[in-house]
């Protein structure tokens, strides 16, 4: 079985974020680049659905990202995937969420799975748009937010995590699965495990390789950034002194109260 893991490289989410108001594009220069926090879960849940089936079960990690960045994914060679693919090409620069799940979708065609596991979220697009789109793309079902799967009989097994409560969902392979935070804490990767890395594969693909129908960059973006500004400064607050701890809980009420909040 193939289990194909979607890691984007992102911005060390601790560094403080600017963009550059001429090209409206996060700058990456200076800022260093990680695994996307949410991507080490699916990564982890795609080690452990391998641990469990043994046999020639493979974990391949897949990113679409400018070629400097490539070394990255030697992290998620150090954690346990067996190899990478990497997707970059200069015609993919100011590709929307559009182009990018397309690119994305025509690269994963190529490389063929099983199973499709992805993050569910970035942390600094963090449109969530991605997964839904790989799926309605590659035509297949979609099961996000999961906290368990197992695998048997070439059906796939899911506890889907909800608001309310988890549900049990079952769908055929191939499928694309989005983790929930709470599917396992990632592992740290091993000593053994990043000497191993750096011997592992990290192979690349152009757009030429995957041979597109349709435009992708600038040029295929159906969306278009007008503006954008930072948050808000945040006010000084209000500090209360109060003579005691029920003095205090009553200018607590007090104050949700005149909020509305109570
Ligand atoms: C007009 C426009 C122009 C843009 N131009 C650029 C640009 O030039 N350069 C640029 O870097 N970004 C650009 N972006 C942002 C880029 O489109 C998004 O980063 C991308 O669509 C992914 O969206 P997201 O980060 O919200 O992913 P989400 O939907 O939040 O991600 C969900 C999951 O999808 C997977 N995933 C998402 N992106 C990737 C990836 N690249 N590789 C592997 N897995 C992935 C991950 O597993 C992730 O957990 C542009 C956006 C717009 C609107």
């Amino acid at each position: 079985m193939k289990i194909v893991v979607t890691v984007k490289l992102v911005p060390d989410p601790n560094a403080e974020k600017r963009i550059d108001s001429a090209t409206k594009r996060l700058v990456r220069s200076g800022v260093e680049t990680v695994l996307n926090p949410y991507d080490e879960y699916a990564l982890e849940a795609a080690l452990q659905l391998k641990e469990r089936a043994g046999g020639d079960t493979s974990v391949v990690v897949f990113s679409m990202a400018p070629e400097a960045l490539k070394e990255t994914l030697r992290k998620a060679l150090a954690m346990g995937a067996d190899e990478a693919v990497f997707l970059s090409d200069a015609g993919l620069e100011g590709s929307d969420v559009w182009a990018t799940a397309y690119a994305m979708s025509q690269a994963l065609k190529k490389i063929g799975f099983d199973l499709l596991i992805v993050g569910g979220l970035t942390d600094d697009g963090s449109t969530g748009a991605v997964p839904g789109a790989l799926a309605e793309h590659l035509g297949v079902p979609c099961i996000t937010n999961a906290r368990k799967a197992e695998i048997a009989d070439g059906t796939l097994r899911v506890e889907r995590e909800t608001d309310s409560g988890y549900q049990t969902v079952r769908g055929p392979l191939p499928a694309l699965l989005t983790t929930a935070l709470t599917f396992g804490e990632p592992r740290y990767a091993s000593l053994k495990g990043i000497m191993g890395a750096k011997k592992k594969t990290i192979a690349p693909l152009t757009l030429a390789d995957i041979g597109l129908d349709l435009a992708v960059g600038s040029d295929g973006a159906k969306m278009q950034l007008e503006a954008f500004a930072p948050p808000p400064a945040r006010g000084k607050g209000r500090t209360v002194e109060a003579a005691d701890g029920a003095a205090g809980a009553q200018a607590i009420f007090d104050f949700l109260k005149e909020k509305k909040l109570v």
